[in-house]
């Protein structure tokens, strides 16, 4: 079997990807080895940048019919049973078509974007079919072999072969390319249940070494997380269902009469919060994408966002190579000159965020809610914050930043926003094409 480009993977990344290609024309078989959608809860916040991508796309409109809207984030810390700050981020201070989030099921946007992708004869989805290796040890890759359910063992040759298998990455492996790794002191339990009417925004609840993160989906469900100390699972389940009732209850007791909707232990997912970054992208004719190249801490919900931005950028690189007959392997390293900053930059804040909540004793929680208030306080730490989480461009801190953040100097010695600084153009996301070009 031949083709131009072989995926392995067919999650979020695996069908992006090879929709783009298969709309530039470009032939391209994804492998995907689950035979059924997933039942496991994944990433379902997109973030504006992902949703800017979507549009180029032309997948707009059917994404927000299938999404709910966030707008705003706020976070309530709680001293016992007193309110000690709320604090609440809004993404409008981006001065932005999409200065907003949307919520989405995780299976229903794949599924939109493999229907759509199947409109291209180019496209072509083998599933189910795992990869299990390459024909040759080589940097250079010619065959894919892949076991197919119905048509047996598979040899299918390519010109580029990419990884979007998730964390556990055959690919990945096959290359020899390696991973810094981090864990963490805590776990989350996740789940989806029905929402009281008025939970229309994101919501994240925090009291001692509780937080409760609340996430609206359409349907009038939410989707929460709920961090717990690692040895509080075991603990948890023992007690029973009432004991996980009472950490969603405690916090916010308007869930009492939803949260009960979970009535067994299996619809509750656990979920061990892991870090990695691979310390390259690309190999010979081979590019890793997604969770397979990085995975964050899910508490700043970017995971899905990096998977779904480097398919995009990927795909405009590939696109690109085919466009101009010129298939030099050297030029992918534009792809990872591109993403891997962003993506590294959007791992520290996702591992600060985490740390932030990771720490309950002391005088942390006091620090940690007067730094939140300070950037929701101050408008250009404001913007910066949400900037930097929409993936719409990036605006480090400085260390004038981090003064004003404690509170040492006041806000107005920052320069002030009018809303677009430090935001990506075109040619930050695509350096290979021209001016020219765009127009
Ligand atoms: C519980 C949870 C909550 C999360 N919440 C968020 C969130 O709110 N926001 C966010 O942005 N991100 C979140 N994430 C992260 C997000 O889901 C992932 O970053 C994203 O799904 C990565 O997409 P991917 O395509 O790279 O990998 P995956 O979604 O893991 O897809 C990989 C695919 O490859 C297939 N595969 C694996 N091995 C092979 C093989 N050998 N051959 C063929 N196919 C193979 C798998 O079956 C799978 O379908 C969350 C993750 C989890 C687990």
């Amino acid at each position: 079997m031949k083709t131009n480009v072989f995926i392995s993977g067919g999650g979020i990344s695996g069908l992006l990807l090879g929709l783009i290609l298969a709309r530039s024309s470009i032939d391209v078989i994804v492998a995907e080895k689950d035979p059924k959608p997933s039942v496991k809860y994944k990433g379902e916040l997109l973030q504006p940048k992902s949703l800017e991508m979507m549009n180029q796309l032309g997948l707009y409109e059917e994404v927000s019919a299938s999404g709910f809207p966030i707008h705003t984030t706020s976070i309530t810390e709680y001293d016992r049973d007193r309110v000690m700050k709320k604090i609440e981020y809004r993404y409008d201070v981006i001065n932005h078509q999409f200065n907003k989030a949307l919520m989405v099921p995780h299976e229903e946007l794949k599924d939109i974007i493999r229907k759509r992708a199947e409109q291209y004869s180019h496209f072509h989805f083998l599933n189910p079919a795992k990869f299990t290796g390459f024909q040759e040890a080589a940097d250079i890759k010619k065959t894919a072999l892949v076991a197919h359910k119905e048509q047996g063992d598979l040899e299918i040759q390519a010109d580029f072969f990419v990884g979007a298998e998730g964390r556990i990455s055959p690919i990945r492996n096959s290359l020899g390319i390696t991973l810094k790794e981090t864990e963490y002191n805590h776990y989350f339990l996740t789940v989806t249940f029905p929402r009281p009417a008025h939970l229309t925004e994101g919501e994240m609840l925090v009291r001692g070494h509780y937080f409760l993160g609340l996430f609206p989906l359409p349907n009038s469900k939410v989707r929460t997380v709920l961090l717990i100390k690692k040895e509080e699972y075991k603990e948890m389940k023992r007690a029973g269902l009432e004991s996980f009732y009472r950490c969603y209850t405690s916090l916010k007791p308007e869930l009492d009469g939803y949260v009960q909707e979970i009535t067994t232990w299996k619809d509750i997912q656990l979920m061990v919060p892991t870090r990695h970054n691979a310390d390259r992208y690309i190999k010979g004719n081979c590019a890793l994408i997604g969770d397979a190249v990085h995975t964050v801490h899910p508490m700043a919900g970017e995971g899905m966002n990096l998977a779904i931005q480097d398919a995009c950028t990927l795909g405009e690189m590939l696109s690109h190579m085919y466009k101009d007959s010129n298939l030099d392997t050297g030029q992918l390293t534009e792809y990872e000159r591109v993403r891997k900053p962003r993506a590294e930059f959007l791992s520290s804040l996702s591992h600060l965020s985490a740390l932030a909540y990771s720490y309950w004793q002391g005088p942390w929680p006091n620090i940690r809610s007067h730094v939140l208030k300070r950037i929701e306080h101050v408008p250009t730490l404001h913007y910066k914050h949400m900037l930097n989480i929409s993936g719409l461009g990036m605006w480090k801190d400085t260390l004038l930043d981090r003064f004003v953040q404690i509170g040492l100097l006041p806000g107005r010695i920052l320069p002030k926003v009018n809303g677009t600084e430090h935001q990506y153009k075109k040619h930050d996301d695509y350096p290979w094409i021209n001016e020219e070009e765009w127009k």
